[in-house]
C-alpha cells in the first residue's frame, strides 16, 4: 500500500534475481534488517535466460578461489525437483557442422522455479521481499544526506543499498552513473521437437559475433536462442530465431529475451553506500554470457561485507576487492576471449578456419572454460 511516510531499513536490495536473493539470505542470516523490492508480480517470471544453471563443480572450475566458501558450496545444493535435465556435455558446432564436445556440470531449469526457490530461501532466513514494487526514482543530495529511493509503493531510505536490478543497473543509472557496457541483445524461445541431449552451441554467420544455443529441458523440450553483438546481425533477431527453429523442425511455444552486459565488470562495484551485484555489476562472463554463478557469489560477498560493516566497521569497498580477487582473473580472460571472438566469429569462413585450428589444440575448450587460450600470452 502506497504511503507518504518514509520507511527506513538497514539494507535495501533492488531486484529479487539470484544476486538479490543470495545477498538477502546472507544478510538476514547475519541478523541484518533487509528489504528486497522486486518490480515483477511473480519472481523469476518472465524468464530472461537460457536456463542453464551451473552446479558447484562448474562454479569452482571457473573460480577456484571460491572453493573455500562453505556457505556458497551449500547454497549450490539445489533440490532435484527443480532440475529438469542434466547438462553433462556441451557441443560447439562450426559453420560446417563439425563439433567439439566438452564436459559440463550443470542442469536446465525453469527460472521461475529457480528464482522462486532462492527467494524462498531468503524469506525463510528472515528477509522481507516485496513484489510489485519498482524503483522509479532516486532523489540525491537531500538535507539528511540519505538518498531517497522512490517506488510505486512508497519511499525508502536505507543505510546500505544493493543494486541487484540486473543488466540495466537501475540504481547506477538513476544515480547518474553508467550501466554495464556492450549490452548484447538476446532472444530465445521455448520449443518442442527432437531435442539433443547436450547443450549445443552454433557459431558463425548463424549468429555473427555471438552464438545460437539449444539447451535441452527434458521430455522433448528445449530453450533455443540467439545472442549477438548489437547491430552485428541484419534484420529482426526474432525472425532469425524463427528461421532456425523452422529449419530444425522445432515448434515454438513462447518467446523471451533480454540484454546481457558483456563488457566486463564495472570499474568499481561500490559507489558511496551502493554495492552492485550480479549483472548490475557487469559480472557476466563476457565470452559466454553466463552470469548466474557470479550473481550468487557476488550477492554472498556483498552480504558478508555489509554484515561486517555493521558489526565491526569494515569498509564497504572491501566488497569490490574480495569479489575481484575471486572473479577478476577469469572475467578478464573471458573479456579478452570475447574480443578475439568478435574478430573471428563474424563470418562463416573465419569461424571455420579458427575453430579448425583451435579445436585440435584445446583452444576452444580453454576459451569456453575462460582459461587462457593456448595462443594468447
Ligand atoms: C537470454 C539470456 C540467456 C541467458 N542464459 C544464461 C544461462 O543459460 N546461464 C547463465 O548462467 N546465465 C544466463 N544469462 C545471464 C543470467 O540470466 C544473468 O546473469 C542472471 O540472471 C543475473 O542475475 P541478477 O540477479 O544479477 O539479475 P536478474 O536475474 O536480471 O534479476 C534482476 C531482478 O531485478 C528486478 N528489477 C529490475 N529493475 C527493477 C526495478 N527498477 N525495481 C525493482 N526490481 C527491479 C528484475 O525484475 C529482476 O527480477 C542469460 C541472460 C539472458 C538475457
Amino acid at each position: 500500500m502506497a504511503t507518504s511516510a518514509i520507511e527506513h531499513r538497514s539494507a535495501l536490495i533492488i531486484g529479487a534475481g539470484p544476486a538479490g536473493s543470495a545477498a538477502a539470505q546472507r544478510l538476514a542470516e547475519g541478523g541484518i534488517d533487509v528489504l528486497v523490492i522486486e518490480k515483477r508480480h511473480i519472481i523469476g517470471n518472465p524468464a530472461q535466460c537460457g536456463e542453464c544453471i551451473p552446479e558447484w563443480g562448474e562454479v569452482i572450475g571457473a573460480f577456484p578461489k571460491a572453493a573455500k566458501e562453505e556457505w556458497l558450496r551449500n547454497y549450490f545444493i539445489f533440490p532435484e525437483r527443480i532440475k529438469l535435465h542434466p547438462l553433462k556435455w556441451m557441443r560447439i558446432f562450426s559453420p560446417s557442422g563439425k563439433s567439439w564436445k566438452m564436459p559440463l556440470d550443470a542442469f536446465a531449469a525453469h527460472r521461475l522455479q529457480f528464482d522462486g526457490l532462492l527467494a524462498d530461501r531468503a524469506m525463510n532466513a528472515g528477509a522481507e521481499i516485496r513484489v510489485d514494487t519498482a524503483l522509479t526514482n532516486i532523489i540525491t543530495n537531500r538535507k539528511d544526506g540519505k538518498d531517497l529511493y522512490v517506488t510505486n509503493n512508497g519511499k525508502i531510505t536505507a543505510d546500505v543499498i544493493i543494486d541487484a536490478s540486473g543488466s540495466l543497473a537501475h540504481v547506477a543509472r538513476l544515480r547518474g552513473g553508467h550501466q554495464g557496457e556492450d549490452q548484447v541483445p538476446t532472444i530465445y524461445a521455448q520449443v518442442s521437437g527432437v531435442i539433443p541431449e547436450s547443450f549445443d552451441i552454433f557459431l558463425g554467420a548463424i549468429a555473427p559475433m555471438g552464438y545460437a544455443w539449444i539447451i535441452p529441458k527434458g521430455e522433448g523440450f528445449a530453450n533455443v536462442g540467439i545472442g549477438v553483438k548489437a547491430g552485428a546481425m541484419k534484420g529482426v533477431l526474432k525472425e532469425h530465431l524463427k528461421k532456425l527453429c523452422d529449419e530444425l523442425n522445432l515448434t515454438i511455444h513462447s518467446w523471451g529475451g533480454g540484454w546481457i552486459p558483456m563488457g566486463g565488470p564495472v570499474k568499481n562495484l561500490v559507489k558511496d553506500n551502493v554495492l552492485a551485484v550480479g549483472d548490475a555489476g557487469g559480472l557476466v562472463m563476457p565470452s559466454n554470457g553466463g552470469g548466474i554463478s557470479q550473481a550468487i557469489m557476488s550477492g554472498f560477498y556483498a552480504g558478508e561485507t555489509i554484515i561486517q560493516h555493521f558489526n565491526s566497521g569494515m569498509e564497504l569497498q572491501n566488497y569490490h576487492r574480495i569479489t575481484m580477487n575471486v572473479m577478476g582473473k577469469s572475467l578478464k580472460t573471458s573479456l579478452r576471449t570475447k574480443k578475439i571472438a568478435y574478430l573471428i566469429l563474424r563470418w562463416n569462413w573465419s569461424a571455420e578456419l579458427a575453430m579448425r585450428f583451435l579445436g585440435p589444440i584445446g583452444g576452444i575448450r580453454r576459451a569456453v572454460e575462460c582459461k587462457k587460450s593456448v595462443w594468447i600470452i
